[in-house]
């Protein structure tokens, strides 16, 4: 059930549990993501901030709890006791809308920049290649890499290879972007650069779920931050309410030892 009324949100878990054998990882994430709106998720290693990322992606499949993406259930569902699953072909239709970054850009090493923002929109979604370059030339300039076009990834640095990765995951027209933590293996002086394109994105009104350590960038970008701990949303509200008053203590220590 696709939604036509917009009010839909983007995103909505609701109680959401994943477990990896006998680790509880998820212990039950319930938030939404309205469309248009940046949420960023932020908390200590292991909390389950990739997990619950790649549970929108159907990289992990949840154990329980209902997940909806623009209104389009997805994963698993509880009722009663039996659990559902998608097919993997309603699985691949759905996550070809939701571009997803990582920290690790992940380019084909032996194609250009060009090659690898066109590559996917050709195979996957049968684009004409002559249609599908233009489109990738148009995503190289977003990102500020035209002059990058026939480069190939070990020619780029950090910085411009995860902007190829942006440019890779938009290629798709993607209705939500995922990143996880995009800037955490880069140089400190390339880091900007990479959030400066996604504030960019931000700004068009592309729906975001964002992994990051950047305070500054989810002070200033985020419509909605969510701490996360121990596999639950400890907190969730605004960038005011979260970073700069937050009421749980855990998350008060966190923000402290981020200082
Ligand atoms: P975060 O991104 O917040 O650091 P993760 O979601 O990566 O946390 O991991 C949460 C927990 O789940 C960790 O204890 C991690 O070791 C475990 N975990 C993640 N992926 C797997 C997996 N494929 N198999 C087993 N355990 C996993
Ligand atoms: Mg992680």
């Amino acid at each position: 059930m696709s939604d036509t009324t917009g009010t839909e949100p983007m995103i909505r878990a609701e109680e959401i549990h994943k477990n990896f054998g006998s680790l509880r990882v998820l212990k039950g994430i319930s938030l939404e993501v309205a469309k248009g709106e940046v949420l960023c998720l932020i908390g200590p290693s292991g909390s389950g901030k990739s997990t619950f990322l790649r549970c929108i992606n159907h990289l992990e499949k949840v154990n329980a709890g209902r997940l909806y993406v623009d209104g389009d259930l997805i994963g698993y569902r509880q009722k009663g006791e039996r659990l559902y699953e998608l097919s993997p072909k309603q699985a691949a239709r759905q996550r070809a809308d939701v571009g997803m970054v990582f920290q690790h850009f992940n380019l084909f090493p032996h194609r250009t920049a060009i090659e690898n923002i066109f590559e996917a929109p050709v195979q996957v979604k049968k684009q004409p290649a002559g249609a599908a370059r233009a489109r990738a030339a148009e995503l190289l300039e977003t990102v500020g890499l035209s002059a990058k076009a026939e480069a190939y990834p070990a020619q780029l640095s950090g910085g411009q290879q995860q902007r190829v990765a942006i440019a890779r995951a938009l290629a798709m027209d993607p209705k939500l972007m995922l990143f996880d933590e995009p800037t955490s293996a880069l140089d400190p002086e390339l880091v900007g650069e990479v959030l400066q394109v996604m504030r960019d994105l931000a700004n068009d009104g592309m729906t975001m779920c964002v992994v990051t350590h950047e305070m500054g960038f989810a002070r200033e970008v985020a419509d909605k931050v969510a701490f996360m701990d121990g596999g639950r949303v400890v907190e969730i509200g605004t960038p005011a309410q979260v970073l700069e008053h937050p009421k749980e203590e855990r998350t008060q220590e966190f923000l402290s030892k981020l200082l």
